[in-house]
């Protein structure tokens, strides 16, 4: 066994000589559950195996965007045809209007999108959209969403009812922030007095409508149509963060499962299938305010790469199968289902949830609602868990505020050797 984590031992140790904590992004390394991370050397199906050949179900998918599982072979097909033929043109391509023109047939809201690079630009983008239109500054979020690492976004959660946010990191003067209003998820008096004192300077509201970011939080329907309405009433945009629940909780994303329209949506990682691919859209009036037509600025030198357009575009096709999101919505409730049981046969506190291909695992009494009662959950019980599903070649994500994913090759056979391997856990640590 020693000599089984060595490589992973080393290759950590050789990473963090050139790379700072030795990953190239936070949410990569075990800082929270303590240990060292997986280096991943292949991934297929549900699976993904590290670097001493040890096998995991996986329960992350690369964060959202391996729906239909790793490597699936018409995703890797397209993308080796599309390489072969060139890797990147700044110019054009057919492949990118038949994109476009997927997404605003999936996605009601939306009339026109433009492509990007990464979940980050999508949101940073849309952001300056709401602000150009509306000649306004001001922005609410909300405790406990995460909106990629754009400065005026990187606002520290906790802030009270109209207090103005302080940035989570450091490098984002206070002067950048002071236009970022963060309240709390789910609570909408909040956001009408927020409203009802400074309507007139609110430029919009941006909301991760299934929260992932948080582990998973789900907002209540009267929440998005209070947003909804407010946004409305007072001239503001109202921006659905679906960079991680879009073609995630349903193939029109949490915007068709709880029926209610934004004017801009932000989409990513499933959209690219595992390749740099991330969009914002919304009416086509809106959207003529871009850049060539309009005055706010945004530009990629990749962006609509064809090698990730064809990753995507086959991803968009494998999902629109008769059935895809019924079965995997049933897999992540058979998951969730079948860790609630096992942890109650332990006498362990424990609750989890699902939507759609998400599913949020909480050391809990009841499933949380806001980014406080999420915080509430135990942690050590967590990180206990964590590792020991890990042991068990179980990988979820190394820490407790992130939602799980499901892929549709996660099958029943994958799920209960899942539940098999968390009722040995929970045994051990109850
Ligand atoms: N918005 C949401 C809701 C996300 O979950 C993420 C990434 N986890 C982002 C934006 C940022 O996307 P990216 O990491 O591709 O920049």
């Amino acid at each position: 066994m020693t000599e089984q984590i060595s490589k992973n031992d080393t290759l950590f140790a050789r990473a963090q000589k050139t790379t700072p904590g030795g990953v190239n992004s936070p949410v990569r390394a075990f800082r929270s559950v303590g240990g060292t991370p997986r280096f991943i050397t292949r991934a297929e199906g549900p699976y993904f195996w590290d670097a001493d050949g040890k096998r995991y179900i996986d329960y992350i998918g690369s964060w959202g965007p391996a729906i239909v599982g790793h490597a699936h072979p018409e995703v890797v097909k397209a993308v080796q045809e599309a390489a072969a033929r060139g890797l990147s043109f700044g110019a054009p391509t057919e492949a990118e209007v038949e994109m476009a023109e997927e997404i605003c047939r999936l996605v009601p809201s939306i009339e026109q999108v433009r492509l990007v690079s990464s979940g980050t630009e999508a949101t940073m983008s849309a952001l300056r959209l709401a602000r150009g239109a509306t000649g306004r500054d001001k922005i609410i979020k909300f405790e406990g969403c995460y909106h990629g690492h754009a400065d005026s976004l990187l606002v520290k959660a906790g802030s009270g009812l109209l207090t103005f946010g302080n940035p989570t990191s450091a490098g984002v003067p206070e002067d950048f922030v002071k236009h970022t209003l963060v309240l709390d998820y789910n609570n909408v008096s909040q956001v009408e007095d927020a409203f009802e004192s400074m309507g007139d300077t609110i430029a919009c509201v941006i909301v991760e409508p299934v929260a992932g970011n948080m582990n998973l939080v789900k907002a209540s329907p009267e929440f998005l149509q209070a947003l909804r309405d407010l946004c409305t009433r007072h001239g503001a945009i109202l921006i659905f963060d679906e960079v991680m629940c879009g073609f995630r909780v349903a193939l029109g994303g949490a915007q068709e499962l709880y029926d209610i329209q934004p004017d801009l949506t932000a989409l990513g990682k499933v959209i690219g299938g595992g390749l740099p691919v991330a969009a914002f859209g919304g009416s086509a009036e809106l959207m003529h305010n871009m850049a060539p037509l309009g005055a706010v600025y945004q530009a990629g030198t990749l962006s609509g790469n064809p090698v990730a357009v064809a990753a995507g575009m086959t991803t968009l096709k494998l999902i629109q199968q008769p059935g895809f999101y019924a079965r995997l919505a049933a897999q992540s409730a058979r998951l969730a289902a079948g860790l609630t049981e096992a942890a109650k046969e332990a006498g362990i506190t424990f609750c989890a949830d699902s939507v759609g291909g998400m599913f949020g695992l909480y050391f809990s009494e009841d499933v949380p609602a806001s980014y406080a009662e999420m915080m509430a959950g135990d942690r050590a019980m967590f990180n206990a868990f964590f590792h020991g599903m890990l042991d068990e070649g179980v990988y979820f994500a190394p820490a407790a505020f992130e939602a799980g994913f499901v892929s549709a090759q996660h099958d029943d056979a994958v799920i209960d050797e899942t539940i098999a391997a968390a009722r040995r856990v929970f045994a051990k640590l109850a």
